[in-house]
């Protein structure tokens, strides 16, 4: 029997945040066709599978798909974020991607959906692939008239999805954070295992669920610089300490004299922080905590800095350098999971082909959005692609100037596209953009000079941000990032 084929202007691979705010924004913006095939069984990519106490790093706001909002635009009642704008639980971000796709992508009559699907690509055509149902025989051929979209690119790693990377002995209890809220019995102890945002929000939930801090071992091997999340919130009530923050970053960039000064600078600045004062961090991934948050991790004062976990023994912990004892009942929570792992960059637009990366710092949802845009303009790729460069998710602190260097270049390139500049004044997800547009028909005083003091700083902030990252490129980069190094070597 023939194996059947659909055919559709897109084919979307993925239907996790990137594939989801790509699909919508198509829809507003074309009459094209879409078919979006994902391994999954709902959208929402990871969301799915997140712990049950995680929440979105950022504000609601600007996160989830366009043409809908996500939360109630307010602002945190309750909790270490108190008074900041509010962020999303996992549960109102997959019923937010459910709604989309039942309440517009589907009625819609112009998309087909295919969860608990495998995507197979033909190697000998880029346009055409197979959709291989994870339940049953039923394999459908896949035709994309324009493009197949990736939208698989961020792979999300998690511990619930992804086993622990160092080797557990038979009986040895550990657990993923999601099955912390399973425990049957109380443990006498917590290791958590990773340094990284997934091992903080679990630090910070077993101290709300009142388990005392003494009760908790933390093995770090590395430690993060961390964003203040107050300096990051693209919301209207908080637009001035935006700005503010932003003419502060340009302003510490010129005058640092290295990487190590520059964010330590911020640090004094209040924008970055990092929960012990006496360590340098070597890591920085876009982590997010608030004031509060950091006051509340510093709590836990036995911190383990003997590299990372090797081996989980019934009775001891072998670490790169070093032993710790496991005492019964202890539980070790493994939170060492990657995340986004680095990925080497490539274009976006490829002929039959289109790569859902960040054109825009730590920005999945307005990214994806974005690329839509610029796939419906009356462009060329090579024009497409000058102004959608990868904008890698960050892994060390060099990361962020280097970030912030190739999002200006692209942001460049959108302004100089009149619809594109007009829809970045509007849309919900381009955070920052629309405040400006805001701020030019009704801004304050106060607002009118912080954006003088922003567009004083820009010229020589970069030219700093740019010296900065060519002297840790001359001294050889930091931190064990190749991929990383590799992707800017293919883009630069
Ligand atoms: C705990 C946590 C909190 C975060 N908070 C924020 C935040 O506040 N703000 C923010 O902007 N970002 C945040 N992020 C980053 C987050 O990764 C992105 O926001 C976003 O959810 C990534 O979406 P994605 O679609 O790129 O990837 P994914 O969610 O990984 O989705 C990719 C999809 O592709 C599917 N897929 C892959 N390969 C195949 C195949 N061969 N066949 C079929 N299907 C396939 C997968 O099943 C998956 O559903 C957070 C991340 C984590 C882990």
């Amino acid at each position: 029997m023939d194996t059947p084929l659909i055919e559709a202007d897109y084919v979307i691979v993925g239907a996790g945040a990137a594939g989801m705010a790509f699909a919508d924004e198509l829809l507003t913006a074309s009459d094209a066709t879409m078919a979006i095939v994902d391994r999954r069984q709902a959208p929402g990519g990871h969301w799915n599978d997140a712990y049950p106490f995680v929440r979105l790093h950022g504000p609601s706001e600007h996160y989830g798909v366009n043409s809908r909002p996500l939360g109630n635009g307010g602002l945190e009642a309750v909790g270490a974020n108190r008074g900041l704008p509010e962020r999303a639980s996992g549960a109102a971000i997959r019923e937010h991607f459910d709604a989309v796709m039942r309440e517009r992508l589907l009625p819609s009559g112009r998309v087909r959906y295919l969860p608990m699907h495998e995507w197979q690509a033909d190697p000998a055509s880029p346009a055409s692939g197979a959709a291989v149902s994870r339940l049953g025989p039923q394999r459908l051929r896949l035709h994309a008239r324009r493009r197949v979209v990736d939208a698989t690119r961020a792979e999300t790693e998690l511990p619930g999805t992804h086993a622990p990377p160092f080797e557990v002995a038979a009986a040895v209890r550990w657990v993923a954070p999601h099955q912390l809220t399973m425990l049957q019995e109380p443990a006498s102890g917590y290791t958590i295992v990773g340094g990284g945002k997934t091992a903080i929000d679990t630090v910070l939930w077993l101290l709300e669920q009142g388990v005392a801090a003494d009760l908790i071992r933390w093995v770090r091997p590395r430690e993060a610089w961390l964003l203040n999340r107050a300096d990051l919130q693209p919301s209207w009530a908080y637009f001035g300490r935006s700005l503010a923050a932003q003419a502060r970053q340009l302003e510490l960039a010129s005058a640092a004299t290295g990487i190590d000064d520059y964010f330590v600078r911020l640090e004094a600045a209040g924008l970055m922080m990092r929960i012990d004062p006496q360590v340098t961090p070597t890591m920085f991934r876009c982590a997010l905590v608030s004031e509060g948050e950091l006051q509340e991790l510093r709590r836990v004062r036995h911190v383990v800095r003997a590299g990372h976990v090797r081996v989980l023994e019934r009775d001891r912990i072998v670490l790169e350098r070093g032993v710790l004892p496991l005492p019964a009942g202890h539980v070790v929570v493994h939170c060492a999971a990657n995340g986004i792992p680095p990925r080497p960059a490539e274009p976006a637009f490829q002929g039959a082909r289109l790569v859902l990366h960040y054109v825009r710092r730590c920005a999945p949802s307005f990214s994806a959005a974005l690329l839509a845009r610029l796939e419906v303009a009356t462009l060329d790729d090579e024009r497409r692609n000058a102004m959608s460069r990868a904008v890698p998710a960050p892994q060390v602190p060099a990361d962020w100037l280097r970030t912030q260097l190739q999002e200006v270049h692209n942001e460049l390139g959108w302004r100089s596209l009149p619809d594109l500049a007009e829809w970045l004044g509007s849309a919900r997800l381009a955070g920052v953009s629309p405040l400006l547009a805001r701020a030019a028909r009704e801004g304050t005083p106060e607002i009118a000079a912080l954006m003088q003091r922003l567009r004083h700083a820009r010229g020589r902030g970069l030219g700093g941000m740019a010296r900065l990252l060519a002297a840790v490129q001359a001294e050889g980069e930091q931190g064990p990032q190749p991929l990383a190094r590799r992707a800017l070597a293919v883009e630069s």
